[in-house]
């Protein structure tokens, strides 16, 4: 049954499970954010999922607001989606070579995107780890470019002032080290570290070492320090770098497919030569991919030198569950529209509640992606979002909980609003907002 938990939920089921967890795997997750650190609390096992609800082991049913994290936009257990993983399933699980969904999402992708070619990879990781060794084969360069508090997997090079789960559960490491032990410092002097949304930062670092760069890699929204848009002239420095031979690498595992079929940067206008997705390409399996040019992309093995595989690529079940949600992603043509006004009509009332309860907040909004910000004033670069009332957002994201709303556990990470999202889930979601702010402020 789908209804909004009006009194304290029971959490025995979750609870006992958890401890049952600990025991057996690191911390009792096998993602960090999952395990609540950052707001208190442990945390829901899920029994299933419906529609934009999660019900937990214990029975309650969550408006779900993280989505597994982006690839849910359909909502969870979607009918296009489940019939086409179980036509797939009925024909075997993995071959290890190749299948005509493949050759299907790959040419769905290329034309939806305008890109020439793309390699399918299993995670959004794997992605961004390849495309930057392909920069870099490309180039002969060795030094890559990224920004402070953007998250591109957990690859070691990328793991250097990193956001997502590295800030919420940053608090054993110290400043200016890589984002987690076990990165030789070798690879992180291979990474050069640049604010957001500072195009003279970006500028000054190109003139100084343009040419030793051979790429400046990006999340075109930033979804991982809380979202963050690109201003203008920051997207003008984006390109910029191009004219020093470097490669410009769009991170689209959060966006791609969530802000617009062409991704943030068809919203944006903004031009990569190499992009990265993840998450909603894959409808829910695992799934990530990097494409561009094939100019580019014929350095790839086996047409080119730059060396990259994987045993479950490509897998049957997985282009299948992508294939049917990028198809409803097309064929539904509001989608888009309705999610942009789902989701600015949750940061509105969001204002609205927290301006009664006299609560400082910032909400940054784009599409289906929202960060409410607990602080005052504009929230455009990483030490910004590092500013904010962490305290005061856990207290706020245990009030949702106890009303039945799932929101990210974590200040600094997006939400994401499904199609599935309707009327009553925005009201049963600013009403336990409201009350949520009440205390947020003890
Ligand atoms: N890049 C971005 C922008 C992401 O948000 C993420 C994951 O959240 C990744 C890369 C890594 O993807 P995965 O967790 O599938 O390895």
């Amino acid at each position: 049954v789908i209804g909004t938990v009006t009194s304290l939920p029971q959490t025995s089921i979750s609870d006992t499970l958890f401890e049952r967890a600990k025991k057996v795997i690191p911390g009792g997750v096998n993602s960090p954010v999952r395990a609540f650190r950052a707001v208190g609390g442990s945390p829901r096992f899920i029994e299933r999922a419906e529609g934009a609800y999660l019900i937990d082991k214990d029975g309650h049913a969550l408006i779900d607001y993280i989505g597994s994290w982006g690839p849910m936009i359909l909502g969870h257990n979607h009918p296009a989606v489940r019939e086409a993983i179980s036509e797939a399933l009925a024909g075997g699980t993995s071959f290890g070579a190749p299948n005509e969904r493949e050759v299907e999402l790959a040419e769905l992708v290329t034309r939806l995107t305008k890109t020439e070619k793309v390699r399918f990879v299993s995670s959004g990781t794997e992605a961004t780890m390849s495309a930057l060794r392909l920069a870099r084969g490309v180039t002969g360069r060795d030094l890559i470019v990224k920004f402070r508090g953007n998250y591109h997997g957990h690859a070691d090079g990328l793991l250097v002032e990193a956001g997502s789960g590295l800030l919420t559960n940053a608090e054993h490491l110290g400043a200016g080290a890589p984002s987690s032990a076990g990165v030789p410092a070798a690879y992180a002097a291979l990474t050069l570290v640049v604010e957001y949304n500072d195009p003279e930062g970006l500028d000054a670092l190109m003139q100084l070492r343009g040419h030793e760069i051979a790429a400046v890699i990006f999340e075109p929204v930033v979804g991982n320090a809380g979202v963050l848009i690109p201003t203008p002239e920051f997207r003008a420095a984006l390109h910029r770098v191009k004219s020093h031979g470097a490669l410009l690498i769009a991170d689209e595992v959060m966006t791609g497919f969530r802000l617009s079929l062409r991704g943030a940067c068809g919203l944006l206008g903004l031009q990569s030569d190499l992009t990265c997705w993840g998450k909603i390409i894959g409808g829910g399996l695992p799934v990530g991919a990097y494409g561009g040019r094939a100019e580019l992309m014929d350095f790839v093995s086996p047409q080119g030198p730059v060396y990259q595989a994987g045993t479950l690529s490509g897998n049957p079940l997985a282009m299948a569950a992508g294939l049917a949600t990028l198809r409803e992603l097309e064929r539904d043509e509001g989608l888009y529209v309705r999610l942009e006004t789902y989701t600015s009509a949750l940061a509105d009332g969001l204002r609205a509640a927290a301006g009664e309860a006299g609560v400082p907040l910032q909400v940054n909004q784009i599409g289906s992606m929202l960060t409410a910000f607990f602080g005052d004033g504009e929230v455009s670069r990483f030490a910004h979002a590092a500013q904010a009332d962490t305290a005061a957002f856990a207290a706020w994201f245990r009030g949702l909980l106890e009303r039945g709303v799932y929101w990210a556990p974590s200040q600094f990470e997006s939400i994401f609003v499904s199609g599935a999202h309707g009327e009553r889930e925005l009201e049963s979601t600013l009403s336990a907002a409201r009350a949520a702010f009440a205390l947020s402020r003890t």
